[in-house]
């Protein structure tokens, strides 16, 4: 049974439809706003969609404690727009046209200023979700973050919904930056990297700091007093956002990317560096180069997983399991049971069934 999307689904009737379908065997796919791209293993067989549109509402904002509640299927455009009406905004998501809360928090897209702000998942204070079996659990608390036994938003957050549809989150917002700047500099991939070093050892928070083969980009935020040019850069627009066909998002030790970035350069891939982070997107044509760069991936002590891409390039998606499967495992099958939601999203889903 598809829900469709533009009616306003009812929490209640979204766990009959999931309990329903998990009792049958019916798989699911949850859609959000669409524009999440392709991940996870290409699925077969029939899916009932399963659209969070209808989960529109905002249902509180409470300016003077920086939290807002928010159903899962709100834009994140119409979010922003809400919140900067008071100065403030969930720092984030720079949206991308059409995607949803829900999406953003299921794809676990910190956005480029995660070297300030910290992760997404950090974000979210409390978390409504229903399971795959149909039931609604409602996990963390609207002030402040007390966790016992496993942190439920933690989970949810970046699991491709996976384990549950995510239908209410509470979030933590900020106040919105009156100023910011970008600054570039030019050349060789080592010694931009060095630079990006230098810059982050020595400014007081930087915003982000993005390196490419032949470029590296800093944002400041702060007064306007703060936004000097770090030395050796000069003030530029934000540079262009990163993407591919197929993209690779690298995740290493933070003070391995370095070398890792002028690895990469050397054998003339297009990437994008968050120097600080240890995240780093890469430009791949075909499972060769994937397969390449996730050696060097796991070489610098991290791992490489296709984000986005046509499904060849997504016939493994994750590389060798991690460690704590086992747990990862146990964990979706205490959610979803039956394992019928977003088959071939879940790395522990069997590969090639229907
Ligand atoms: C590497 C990378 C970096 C990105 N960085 C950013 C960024 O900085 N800012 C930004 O705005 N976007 C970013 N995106 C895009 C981001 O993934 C999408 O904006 C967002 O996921 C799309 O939301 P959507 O509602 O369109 O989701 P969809 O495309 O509809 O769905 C995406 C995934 O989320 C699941 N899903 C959707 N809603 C729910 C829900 N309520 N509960 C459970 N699961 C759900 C879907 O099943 C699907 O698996 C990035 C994408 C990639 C690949």
């Amino acid at each position: 049974m598809d829900l469709d999307p533009g009616t306003h689904v009812d929490r209640v009737e979204l766990c009959r439809v999931l309990r329903a379908a998990s009792i049958a065997g019916r798989h699911v796919r949850i859609a959000g706003g669409g524009s999440g791209g392709h991940r996870g293993r290409r699925s077969h067989g029939h899916a009932d969609i399963v659209s969070t549109l209808g989960l529109d509402r905002t249902i509180s904002h409470e300016p003077a404690d920086l939290v807002a509640t928010v159903e899962a299927g709100v834009p994140v455009a119409r979010l922003q727009d809400e919140l900067a009406a008071h100065g403030q905004t969930w720092i984030h998501a720079p949206s991308i046209p059409g995607s949803t809360v829900g999406g953003l928090l299921s794809r676990a897209a910190s956005g480029h200023r995660r070297l300030r702000y910290g992760a997404l998942r950090d974000s979210v204070l409390q978390i409504v979700v229903v399971t795959g079996d149909g039931r609604l659990v409602s996990a963390g608390g609207k002030t402040v973050k007390g966790v016992a036994g496993y942190d439920i938003p933690r989970l949810v957050v970046g699991s491709n919904g996976a384990l549950g549809v995510i239908v209410e989150v509470t979030l933590k917002l900020w106040p919105m930056p009156r100023t910011s700047a970008w600054f570039t500099a030019r050349g060789g991939t080592a010694e931009l990297a060095d630079l990006g070093e230098a810059v982050r050892r020595s400014i007081h928070q930087p915003a982000s700091i993005l390196l490419g083969p032949d470029r590296l980009d800093v944002e400041l935020i702060g007064p306007d007093a703060d936004l000097l040019a770090p030395a050796g850069m000069t003030p530029d627009q934000a540079p262009p956002v990163f993407g591919a066909a197929g993209l690779l998002e690298i995740g290493v030790p933070a003070a391995a990317l370095p070398d890792l970035a002028v690895r990469l350069a050397r054998r003339e891939y297009a990437f994008q560096a968050q120097l600080g982070v240890g995240t780093c997107l890469a430009a791949i044509d075909d499972r060769s180069q994937r397969d390449e760069i996730r050696a060097m991936a796991i070489t610098a002590g991290g791992h490489a997983v296709v984000v986005d891409g046509p499904d060849d390039l997504r016939d493994d998606p994750w590389g060798p399991p991690p460690a704590g499967m086992e747990i990862m495992c146990r964990l979706k099958a205490a959610f979803d049971p039956a394992g019928i939601l977003n088959r071939g999203q879940f790395i522990g889903d069997p590969v090639g069934t229907r």
